[in-house]
């Protein structure tokens, strides 16, 4: 089926009253028939729902319709993008392991992997997404998982996948790819060989601002790169806390098993079911809304490429962008998100400009219906020194926009009396 047809469709099949929109089940819990119909559900020899942080019937379609689009073949859904990445990290890592990621990352990815996971005993290496010949000298025995974002957010750069993939399969190392920017509509990791995306769903999924929550997705046949694969031993042996499961050996998908049955049970950050609905709610018009943010932010891109008070502006659907050709080898149909950024001389001329602007909400969000302009420096990537703004590629004077579903040419008039004020 198409992408389109899948957003619609995927995960659901209708209930006896024929209910054309997923119902919202708001239970906390579930009747078993007997003891042992709950014993079998525990020791997994039957599926089917125990406890709403461990699972959910809305829910559980929010999952299937989005590892569907995803072109994966499970999904975990979580209480934001953050547990999601959380998640997808200590899954396979733990104290006295390390990860390598990209440089180039939204500001709470950067400050979990350099300053949070580091009081967990998990070091973060990093390498420049420009360059993942980096990578390779970053490497050791003790690493868990490669991190980087498909299409980074605020720099916007595209990473080069398949290199950055091979690399790691030649070691037998996880890819994670935060896919959140450029949602399955626009690009498929798992397809380049990637073998985890995650996403924050408060973004293009839910697509009005309308609720934080995160997904994790895993590719088909993962178990084949974690059995006997010594960096990831707790997949293949006992887990005591399950009475000693051992998840390789489920028929089940299992870095989102184990990431459902110890973590989401142990760290409880799951996606309320009333949340999950309007994610579902926002998959329906996914692939419509893509290509009409992609369409409004080339448009603006190109008329602050032509304006003087712009010394740069980030887009990959511009010829002129040093990631042109990765977006057009990654990217579905040359579309290149609603996101841009551009660069002005200092801090007062992009405070002025922030401040001028009528139609764009100074929000820290992307991918709403409506636009957004950001100062990542003195909002988002705030918490970072000045050295690590320049590694991650936010100076002073750069100002981030989510292109809306407005206009173009509103979005276009309302930018140029901004810039010449
Ligand atoms: N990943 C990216 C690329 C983001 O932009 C964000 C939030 O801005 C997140 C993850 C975190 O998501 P959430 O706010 O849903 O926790």
């Amino acid at each position: 089926m198409d992408l389109q047809t899948q957003a619609l469709h995927a995960g659901y099949e209708k209930d006896s009253q024929g209910t054309m929109a997923v119902p919202i089940y708001m239970s906390t819990a579930y009747e078993f028939r007997d003891v042992e119909h709950a014993a079998n559900l525990f020791a997994l020899k039957e599926l089917g729902n125990i406890y709403t942080r461990l699972n959910n019937p809305t829910t559980d379609v929010f999952e299937k319709r989005f590892a569907a689009l995803e072109g994966g073949v499970a999904a975990l859904a979580t209480s934001s993008g953050m547990s999601a990445i959380f998640f997808a990290i200590i899954n396979a890592a733990e104290a006295g392991d390390n990860i390598v990621c990209a440089k180039q990352l939204y500001g709470g990815s950067l400050t979990l992997n350099a300053h949070t996971l580091k009081r967990f005993g998990i070091e973060a290496r990093f390498f420049d997404v420009q360059n993942p010949s980096e990578i390779e000298s970053l490497i050791d025995e003790k690493t868990k998982v490669i991190f980087f974002e498909s299409l980074t957010n605020p720099s916007i750069d595209v990473a080069d996948i398949e290199a950055i993939a091979t690399i790691a399969n030649r070691h037998g190392i996880l890819t994670v790819v935060d896919n959140t920017v450029a949602t399955p509509v626009l690009c498929r990791p798992l397809e380049h060989g990637i073998d985890i995306t995650v996403h924050s769903a408060s973004k293009y999924t839910t697509g009005q601002g309308l609720a934080i929550g995160g997904i994790l997705v895993e590719r088909n046949n993962l178990v084949e790169k974690l059995k006997n694969n010594t960096r990831y031993a707790h997949f293949n042996e006992p887990d005591p806390s399950y009475h000693g499961l051992v998840y390789i050996d489920v028929p089940l998908p299992p870095y989102t098993l184990r990431a459902r049955l110890a973590l989401l049970r142990d760290l409880g950050a799951v996606s309320s079911p009333f949340n999950s609905w309007l994610f579902i709610q926002g998959l329906e018009t996914l692939p419509l809304r893509i290509k009409e943010h992609s369409k409004n932010a080339l448009a603006l891109a190109e008329f602050l490429e032509s304006h003087p008070k712009v010394l740069k502006v980030n887009y990959p659907g511009l010829k002129s962008n040093q990631n042109y050709k990765n977006a057009q080898k990654y990217f579905m149909d040359g579309n290149a998100s609603g996101l841009l950024s551009f660069e002005v001389a200092s801090l007062e001329e992009a405070t002025k400009i922030v401040n001028a602007t009528k139609l764009y909400s100074l929000v820290v969000n992307i991918g709403d219906s409506k636009s957004i302009i950001t100062h990542p420096a003195s909002t988002t990537h705030q918490q970072l020194s000045s050295e690590e703004l320049q590694a991650c590629g936010v100076p002073a004077g750069l100002i981030r926009i989510s292109c809306g579903l407005e206009s173009a040419h509103d979005l276009i008039v309302d930018m140029k009396q901004a810039l010449e004020v």
